[in-house]
């Protein structure tokens, strides 16, 4: 089980911006929840804090049944697609995929079997030997989910991860995203400033203001109850 929750969490930065300020948030086991709010209103602060690249000022942040303040990044079962998703570039697609897990000492008859996996989930088994320069942004970007998925992880960090891409694209990829998370129940937090993905591709949206959270439910009750 991957719940996530946040308990009276605050985040102040050096210069006395308080960017989150006593967050209280529940994301269940294997639920997509959209987290939106206007520009500097803490999403990626909170994002931050979850992945352990932030400090918390102050509360806790749980992942599963354990607390993960004094958690490393890399300890946390987590894995992040962030706007700037910059892909090795001397490295093939299948290799781009497959670092993160070399790193971590995974077997390599394991490495081949989840990269295969993952390139047949995101259809970039064609691709698998070309470099990035050699890929749309597109294809990029799901190299970039790739990487990420191939962790199995229990809980994945999407933030913006579709900014960079144009109208078109961005459409496909995200019906391609809500396919993915059916198929992997990857408990999922996802940050847009984008209303379509806002009210489409999640079972609940927390919406945040002034690093408050304003209101957590259904897009339809969210639109019914604005
Ligand atoms: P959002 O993702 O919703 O746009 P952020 O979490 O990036 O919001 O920012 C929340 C607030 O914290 C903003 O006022 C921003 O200026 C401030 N902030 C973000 N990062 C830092 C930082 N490293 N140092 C100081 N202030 C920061
Ligand atoms: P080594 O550890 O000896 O460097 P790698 O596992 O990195 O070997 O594989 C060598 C090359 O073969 C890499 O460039 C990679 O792109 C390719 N490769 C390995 N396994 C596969 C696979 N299952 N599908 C596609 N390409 C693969």
């Amino acid at each position: 089980m991957a719940q996530v929750t946040l308990k009276n969490v605050f985040k102040r930065y050096d210069n006395k911006v308080t960017a989150v300020n006593d967050l209280n948030l529940d994301i269940r086991d294997k639920e997509f929840m959209v987290l939106v709010g206007p520009s500097g209103c803490g999403k990626t602060t909170t994002m931050r804090m979850i992945a352990g690249l932030e400090e918390i000022s102050d509360g806790t942040v749980q992942i599963g049944d354990r607390v993960v303040n004094d958690v490393s990044p890399k300890d946390r079962d987590i894995a992040m697609v962030f706007q700037n998703y910059a892909l090795y570039p001397h490295m093939t697609v299948y290799e781009n995929m497959a670092f993160g897990l070399k790193l971590r000492k995974v077997p390599k008859a394991d490495i081949t079997r989840r990269v295969n996996e993952a390139a047949s989930q995101l259809g970039l088994e064609s691709l698998l030997q070309r470099t990035p320069k050699q890929l749309s942004g597109g294809q990029r970007q799901r190299v970039a989910l790739g990487r990420a998925i191939v962790r199995e992880p229990q809980v994945f960090l999407m933030d913006e991860p579709l900014s960079n891409l144009d109208a078109k694209l961005r459409v496909q990829t995200r019906a391609e995203l809500i396919k993915l998370h059916r198929r992997l129940g990857i408990t999922t937090i996802y940050v847009t400033h984008d209303q379509v993905e806002a009210m489409t591709m999640g079972d609940r949206m927390a919406v945040m203001k002034d690093g408050l959270l304003n209101q957590c439910d259904t897009p339809m009750n969210i639109y019914t109850n604005p």
